[in-house]
């Protein structure tokens, strides 16, 4: 590779944890991998990781570091604290039931994708440029990015794991469907009195759930979603006035609680790209779909991404941007990334809806997964462990 001109098979854009994935998934399947990624402070969100993402991490090497800051999710309860005349009964759901330790593990992003470039550094076919994509064009044989700090990167395949607003989106053509929800999702990091007992607790309300995921020790992450009204309140309060507000919203369930300095806030939308692969350009990630933070389903998705596109791209190891290779992905992610929009979309909406009949439906669902135990077992494993979509990865089995 030369100082002004590089060369590489793949070139991914994007050092979010699904970029740093699909790079380290690409470089374990013998691909030369450039990575276009600025180091930017990573927000104070965590992530769920399911089952399957970390049999991922860990045969990509990634996972003893992140485990040692990770907590496991054994137990996930529901409770609906909306004040309405219909209200489903409480449900909890004990991976043990179908045969799991846990059904995730919550780490902070920032120790995660800690962990993640640690392993980059190691992958001598793994480049790092600490740089911004200015342009991404597509050609025929090829894709040539551009930097902002005048580097040229020509490759087969242009991997876009630049977010929300991706520049390789666009640079694809591709249009995205979407629906601004009328909710902001806060998020804190907290110490508290009681222990969490490895329970993640989704208290339902009529501006969308408020969820606490465990940390490591008596720590917690919560996840508020509320009003842009409720936001603006949340965000005035600091010390102990926002201790004792995130302690009543949380029903003290964790005792007394301690805030961790800062907050994240994220505007909620459903946003799902028409395609996820054209012009030698393949999304994964959040430039490929965004939803509300319910269920734990968003960066796992991902990861199944890269997982898969790297899987198919060593099946074209000669041209992994052809169009062969891209309709095959888009194919293969269509069913996954679809029905989790789609079934996020519609609990999320289910909740905002004051519509008698609509809560009356999630008050039945509810009851028949608390009730029922093989739809509810059947539930819980196509929530951890999607029949239609487990690329080799995510079972634990290496690329090379
Ligand atoms: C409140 C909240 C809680 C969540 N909890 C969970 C959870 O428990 N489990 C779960 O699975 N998901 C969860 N999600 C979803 C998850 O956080 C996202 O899916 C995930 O962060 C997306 O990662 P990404 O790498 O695709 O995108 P990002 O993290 O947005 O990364 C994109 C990267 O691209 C870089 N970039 C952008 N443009 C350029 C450019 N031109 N050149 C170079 N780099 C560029 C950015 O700097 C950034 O680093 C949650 C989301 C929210 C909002």
């Amino acid at each position: 590779m030369g100082s002004s001109e590089l060369t590489a098979d793949v070139v991914v854009i994007g050092g979010g944890p699904s970029g740093l994935v699909a790079g380290l998934a690409f470089a374990s399947a013998g691909f030369d991998v450039a990575l276009i990624a600025r180091t930017a402070p990573a927000d104070n969100r965590t992530t769920a990781l399911l089952a399957s993402s970390v049999a991922a991490l860990d045969t990509l090497g990634a996972w003893a570091e992140a485990r040692e800051h990770a907590a496991p999710l054994v137990g996930l309860r529901i409770v609906d604290a909306t004040q309405r005349l219909w209200r489903a009964p409480e449900a909890l759901f004990d991976a043990h039931e179908i045969g799991l330790d846990a059904f995730a593990w919550n780490i902070e992003n920032r120790r995660l994708i800690a962990a993640l470039e640690r392993r980059a550094e190691a992958m001598p076919n793994l480049h790092r440029l600490t740089d911004d994509a200015a342009t991404v064009e597509p050609h025929d044989d090829s894709v040539i990015v551009r930097t902002a700090s005048g580097q040229t990167v020509v490759a087969k395949l242009a991997v876009g794991a630049d977010g929300k607003n991706s520049l390789c989106r666009t640079a694809a053509g591709i249009e995205v469907q979407s629906r601004a929800y009328p909710q902001i999702a806060l998020t804190y990091n907290v110490s508290h009195s009681r222990p969490h007992r490895d329970i993640s607790t989704e208290f339902h309300t009529e501006h969308g759930p408020f969820t606490t995921v465990p940390l490591p020790g008596n720590r917690s992450s919560i996840v508020c979603v509320v009003s842009e009204a409720d936001a603006d309140h949340l965000k005035s309060l600091s010390g102990d006035r926002l201790d004792r507000e995130l302690e009543r919203r949380s029903h003290s369930i964790l005792g007394k609680i301690n805030a961790d300095a800062g907050h994240g806030a994220f505007a909620l939308a459903m946003e799902s790209a028409r395609r996820f692969a054209s012009d030698r350009i393949a999304l994964v990630g959040e430039a490929a779909h965004r939803f509300a933070p319910i269920g734990a389903q968003g960066l796992n998705l991902g990861l199944r991404d890269a997982a898969a596109l790297a899987e198919i791209a060593a099946d074209y190891r000669d041209d992994p941007g052809q169009p062969h290779a891209l309709e095959r992905y888009d194919r293969e992610r269509h069913a996954d990334v679809m029905s989790r929009t789609i079934a996020v979309d519609l609990l999320n909406r289910s909740l905002l809806s004051d519509f008698l009949p609509i809560q009356g439906l999630r008050g039945i669902g509810l009851h028949l997964l608390n009730t029922v135990g093989p739809l509810r077992r059947a539930m819980m494993r196509e929530g951890v462990m999607p029949r239609a979509a487990q690329p080799r990865l995510m079972r634990g089995e290496a690329l090379s």
